[in-house]
């Protein structure tokens, strides 16, 4: 058995954010992830333009040897199924195959791949893990269905409100490579009819990825949903014939948004950030940057924890400082999805200056012009 200060459950951005910032301590701490990096993620890959920053990486590091889109824009889609152009930088487009297996390997500490945790205990002074390791404290970081989120929390999983989606990512064949050139940087987004969600059509570099998520729904509904999208897509001639054929099939996922204060996020000798602890934007779907802050601020937690030897209560109050807004924003987002929204989202959408300043800006956090 290997006695640790934090074990750190997951090396998604989450966790390995946590772990690299953890590194700067005096503390044994171990990563542990049941894949093998690099391993891939259903994601559409697109970073809001602080997410870089959060991590203390430039885009030129980055950008060397890995796919690195910047976005100049987005372009959204009227209730009328016409694509509009909405200038103004908006990030960047990576792939998690990428972009994990980066983080993974500048964590600073050791990480154990290839190992699930299957079983956690609460024992005197800890936790232990599969009977292998012994932790002071646990960062659960393992994504929606995170074991320490699922076997350590009470939180009600029937009552969370989550987004279900599908998606897939692949290299563009020759033969679409020229009709796709003009999207490259330019993501595409299409509410669906009753806007309970959205899907997306992001050209980054040599790859293209495709996806559809929807709030409250199940797996039906979203095929549903993405094949209307891949319809229209088709009709208004931006998709060419067969590529979805093309591309490998659509994988499903579905992870909660950050709304009704997440799950419990701290409890005796634990913590959890990122999509463990439902971390997600109630508005975009945005998972990757709060992941990031969430898994630097549970290592800040941690730290304060094990050298006051006390319960990481401070945490859910961190979040809540930084969280804040999306918390009240997301009940009012939640509350007004599949009720009073489609008239609004509509006038939204169908008004040039209201998309911008609503959906552009605010809740995709683009369009500054930097
Ligand atoms: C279709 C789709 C599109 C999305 N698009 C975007 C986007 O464009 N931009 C954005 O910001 N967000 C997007 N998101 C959300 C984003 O993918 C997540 O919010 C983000 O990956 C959360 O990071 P994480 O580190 O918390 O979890 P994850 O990235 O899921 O990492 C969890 C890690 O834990 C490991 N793990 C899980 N269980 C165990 C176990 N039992 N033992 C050991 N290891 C374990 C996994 O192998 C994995 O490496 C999208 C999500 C979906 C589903």
């Amino acid at each position: 058995m290997e006695l640790l200060d934090v074990a750190v459950i997951g090396a998604g951005p989450a966790g390995s954010s946590a772990a690299r910032r953890l590194a700067a301590y005096d503390i044994r701490t171990v990563v542990l992830d049941k894949a093998l990096f690099p391993r891939d993620k259903c994601c559409a890959g697109w970073i809001t333009p602080g997410v870089l920053g959060s991590l203390g990486i430039t885009p030129e590091e980055y950008g060397q040897h890995r796919t690195l889109q910047r976005l100049d824009g987005l372009v959204v889609w009227d209730s009328m199924g016409n694509p509009r152009r909405f200038p103004g930088f908006a990030g960047w487009g990576i792939r998690r195959m990428e972009f994990d297996a980066f983080l993974a390997r500048r964590l600073g500490t050791h990480l154990v791949q290839g190992y699930r945790v299957k079983h956690l205990e609460r024992v005197k002074g800890g936790i232990k893990i599969n009977n292998d390791f012994q932790a002071r404290l646990v960062i659960g970081a393992g994504g929606h269905l995170c074991p320490v989120a699922m076997q350590l929390t009470e939180a009600d999983k029937h009552d969370e409100w989550t987004v279900a989606a599908l998606c897939t990512e692949g290299k563009i064949p020759g033969r679409f490579a020229g009709a796709l050139q003009e999207w490259a940087g330019w993501p595409h987004i299409i509410f669906t009819p009753d806007f309970s969600g959205y899907g997306w059509f992001f050209v980054k570099g040599d790859f293209v990825n495709i996806g559809m998520g929807v709030a409250g729904a199940g797996g039906t509904r979203v095929r549903a949903m993405l094949d209307w999208m891949l319809g229209l897509l088709r009709s208004k001639g931006v998709l060419s014939g067969d590529l979805p054929d093309a591309l490998p099939g659509f994988h499903g996922h579905f992870y909660k948004l950050y709304s009704r204060m997440p799950r419990q996020v701290s409890g005796d000798n634990f913590l959890l950030a990122g999509d463990a602890a439902g971390m997600a934007s109630p508005f975009s779907g945005e998972g990757i940057g709060p992941a990031v802050v969430s898994g630097q601020l549970a290592a800040e937690a941690a730290v304060m924890a094990l050298y006051r030897n006390g319960a990481p209560d401070m945490y859910r109050d961190m979040l809540r400082a930084d969280f804040g807004t999306m918390d009240s924003g997301g009940r009012l987002f939640e509350a007004l999805v599949g009720h009073v929204s489609k008239p609004l989202m509509k006038a939204v959408l169908d008004n040039e200056r209201l998309t911008r300043s609503i959906i552009v800006e605010k809740w995709f956090s683009a369009g500054s012009g930097r």
